[in-house]
Order: structure tokens, then sequence, then C-alpha cells
């Protein structure tokens, strides 16, 4: 053995102390800390030739990267929809690593059967039957991925031909309709040969609603003359949180015939809170499903996961069984139902975090996040000079100025708000005019967060 790995391994004790000693000043730290670093790392020093050992790898990282990272596990990074990593999840994340199981499949160890137990309760949260199951994947994109590319698989079981074995050219074009698709379905459409361009835009309600029309998608449908095709729905649009009516578009599977996937990577945990489960009412309908587990559970990245009805059609796609053994059959290892073989056991951090503080706990979560979006809300309304451009319909909060809200004077406010230090929002586009939005997702945040955050925006907006 190297010298440097036989001097770690006689201090492990010892070197894990340090770093969790370095984790626990750094977590100590986190509300305090500049949300985002906004100046260019420094430039790489040559590959080191001889080791230093653990312990120079912690001074070193300590001083030269630390302070370089953003406070974005924080209670103040309003920045997309990010979430926090809760304590309980920080440790299954430490264990996941000191552990290091593959969690392809039952390979002598439990470890697959603690992601089933996992996913079982994370069905039950969300409101799925039994007739779903799941896997873990990386994040909302691979489950969005992962969803279409069953459904692909499912336009070929409708004309005849495997695509798994033929190929997506062997579908012909293939039409995917959706109000207010996340950009990630594009970019799913791009890796599964199906294409960015057979994305369509299907008309959304008039009123500032991001919500597909149903009436709109019922009419596009029938143009499609029974052409199966894919229906993407969403729940919890990243602008405006807003929700396509789940049931009404289950409903219109009596007269068309459509796959219909549900990106509900943060919307889901409407279904926590009684005030809000009526949002994602029908989300058991849909054929697959995305939830990401990086955002609203709070636990640490990476981690997703999706459901299916169809896992006969997902391990066409995913299976790696060799031909002559054929395809697995009855409860397939998780290395037949996703795209990688070798998988991290990404359960073990929810796990944690599930039974630290249960339903109840992450119920408590979503709910306080809401609230807390409420609250910037109508600060900002009470603000000179800015205007909300939507309702807060749930956690996110979507702002611009008042009066000519051009791209250059929302990209100045946006510039001044992170310059502040005290939160990070981010810039979008909504009916066509430039606007900053406030994600609200992080198990920290306070009403104290709140206050200090619509001072920040407010006296960023008087500077603009
Ligand atoms: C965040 C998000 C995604 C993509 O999630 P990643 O975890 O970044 O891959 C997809 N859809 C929606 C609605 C999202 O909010």
């Amino acid at each position: 053995m190297h010298p440097a790995l036989a001097e770690d391994l006689a201090r492990l004790p010892e070197l894990l102390q340090s770093a969790r000693d370095l984790a626990s000043r750094e977590l100590a730290g986190l509300t305090e800390r500049p949300v985002v670093r906004l100046d260019r790392a420094p430039g790489p020093p040559s590959l080191p030739d001889q080791g230093a050992g653990t312990q120079a790898a912690l001074d070193r990282f300590a001083e030269r990267w630390a302070s370089g990272f953003s406070g974005s596990a924080g209670p103040r990074y309003l920045g997309f929809v990010t979430g926090g990593a809760t304590p309980a999840s920080v440790a299954g994340d430490w264990l996941t690593s000191a552990y290091d199981q593959n969690g392809s499949g039952a390979v002598g160890s439990w470890a697959d059967a603690l992601e089933r137990e996992t996913l079982g309760w994370l069905r039950e949260l969300f409101g799925l039957s039994a007739a779903h199951s799941g896997a873990f994947v990386t994040g909302a994109t691979v489950s969005n991925t992962v969803g279409l590319a069953v459904a692909r698989e499912w336009l070929g079981e409708r004309l005849g031909v495997s695509v798994a074995e033929e190929g997506a050219g062997a579908l012909g074009a293939v039409d995917v309709l959706s109000g207010s698709p996340h950009s990630s379905v594009a970019k799913a459409l791009s890796v599964l040969g199906i294409g960015r361009n057979r994305l369509r835009r299907v008309p959304v309600l008039g009123g500032g609603r991001e919500a597909v029309d149903v009436g709109a998608l019922d009419a596009t449908l029938a143009e499609l003359g029974g052409r199966p095709t894919i229906v993407v729905a969403n729940a919890g649009t990243v602008n405006t949180v807003d929700f396509d009516d789940l049931r009404a578009i289950a409903a219109l599977k009596e007269r068309h015939d459509f796959w219909l996937h549900v990106d509900a990577a943060f919307g889901a945990f409407a279904a926590l809170s009684p005030a809000h489960a009526h949002l994602v009412a029908g989300l058991d309908a849909a054929d697959s499903v995305c939830v990401d587990l990086h955002k609203w559970l709070n636990v640490p990245y990476d981690a997703a996961v999706q459901f299916t009805r169809r896992r006969d059609l997902q391990v066409a796609v995913f299976h790696n069984a060799s031909p002559y053994l054929g395809l697995p059959t009855g409860d397939p290892d998780f290395l037949h139902l996703t795209p990688e073989n070798s998988r991290r056991l990404r359960a073990l951090p929810a796990w944690f975090s599930l039974v630290a503080y249960g339903r109840e706990g992450h119920r408590e979560i979503v709910e306080r996040n809401v609230a807390l979006a409420r609250e910037l809300g109508d600060r900002i309304e009470d603000t000179e000079g800015l205007r909300l451009s939507a309702p807060v319909r749930l956690n996110v909060v979507c702002f611009t100025l008042d009066r000519d809200p051009a791209q250059d004077r929302v990209d100045a406010l946006a510039r001044a708000v992170a310059e502040s230090g005290e939160t990070f929002l981010t810039p979008t586009v909504f009916g066509g005019v430039p606007a900053l939005r406030a994600g609200f997702s992080n198990w920290r945040t306070t009403r104290a967060d709140v206050e200090r955050v619509a001072d920040a925006i407010a006296s960023a907006a008087s500077a603009v």
C-alpha cells in the first residue's frame, strides 16, 4: 500500500473527525456567509505528484476553496428551486459514502431493499397507488428522460414495433404535447431521438395562467386523428407554480390514445399540505411521474425519483441482461430500470429524512415555505417600484419593476440583489416581460430571513 494511503488508514477515525469539524464549522456559519460568490475561481495548479494525505487535503480545501462555495444550502438562497439538506439527510449521505454500496440490485446486500422501502414511502407521500413502481435517479431531468423513454416504448407497442430493438426511427414523427413544459423535457426529447422540435406547445389558460387549456389539448389531440401520442402535464411550473388540471387531462384518455407523463418535480410536494393537495389531484392517473428530491425533500444533490405504471416497458428499454437470458421478470434489479448500471445508494439520505421527520415534519417544511412566499409577495406588493408578475400560487414569488421592466434594468436589479450578499434570485421572462423569481424550498428559512430578503430587494429596487 502506498505510504500516504497506509497512514490515512491508520488515522481514519481522526481524519473523519477532522472532516466532520470542518463541515460543522461551515454549517454553523451558513446563515451568515454571503449567499453567492460572484468573482471567478483562481486558475488550477498542476496535478500533485506526491500525495499530501487527507489532513493536508482538508487544510488546502479549507484555505483555497471553502470560501468560494455558495450558501445555496442556506435559508436565503432563493434561486431556481434549490432546497437545502436536512441534518438527517446529511447524515444519511455521509453514510452512503462510508458504506459505498452498489445500488444496482440484489448483489449480496440489503441496499436494494432499503431503496424499495423508501420508494414505497415516497409513493404514499405523493398519493400514488401500488400500480406505480419507482426507481431513484440523479435529478428531475433524468426522471423526465426515463418517463419519456417508457412513453416512447409505449408508442412502439401501439404501432407494433419495438423501439428498444429497432430504434426511434421506427416510430416516424412523434408528437409531444404540453402547455408549459420545463426546458428539461426538450433536452430529454433530444436524448431520446424524438427531437426537440417535436415538442408542441398547446395554448394555456388566459389571465396570466401557465396551466394548459384542456379544451385546446382536446382539440389538438383530435387533430391527430387517432395517432397515439405523448402528453406532458405540468404540476408546478417554475415561474408561477401553476398546475395543469390532471384529472381533466386524464379524462381525455376516454377519447384519445396518449401516454400521460407528469412533470411534478417540486409540485408533487403540494400533496403533503391538505390545503394544497387538490393541486395534484389525479397524479395517480399518470402513466409516468417525475419528482425531484434534492429540491423540496431537502436531501443533498443529487436525487430524484421516477414512477411508472408500465415497468415491463421500462425493462424493455433499460434492461442489461445478456440476450440469451431474456428479459428480467418479477421484481427486476434496478440496473434493468435506470440509465445507470452501477448506482449510488441515493435512497439512504431520503430514508434518513423520512425516518427523522416523517410526513408531519416534511409537511411543516412545505407549509412554512408557502407561507413565507406569500409574505414576501405581500412585501413586494407594498414596495415602491415593484409589482408581482403573477399571484403567489405556492412557493415562488415572480415579480418585476413596476415601470419600464426592460431587460437591462431587470438585470441591474438582479445584480444589485446578488451584490448585497443577502439573497440570490434567478431571472426569468414571464408573459414576455423580464422578471425575477424567488423560490422557497429550504427547510431553514424563517420569517426573519424573509424580512432580510425583502429589505435587500427594496434597497436594490430603489437604486435601479
Ligand atoms: C428543476 C426541474 C426540473 C429539472 O430538475 P433537475 O433536478 O435540475 O434535473 C424539471 N422539471 C421541473 C418542473 C423542475 O422544476
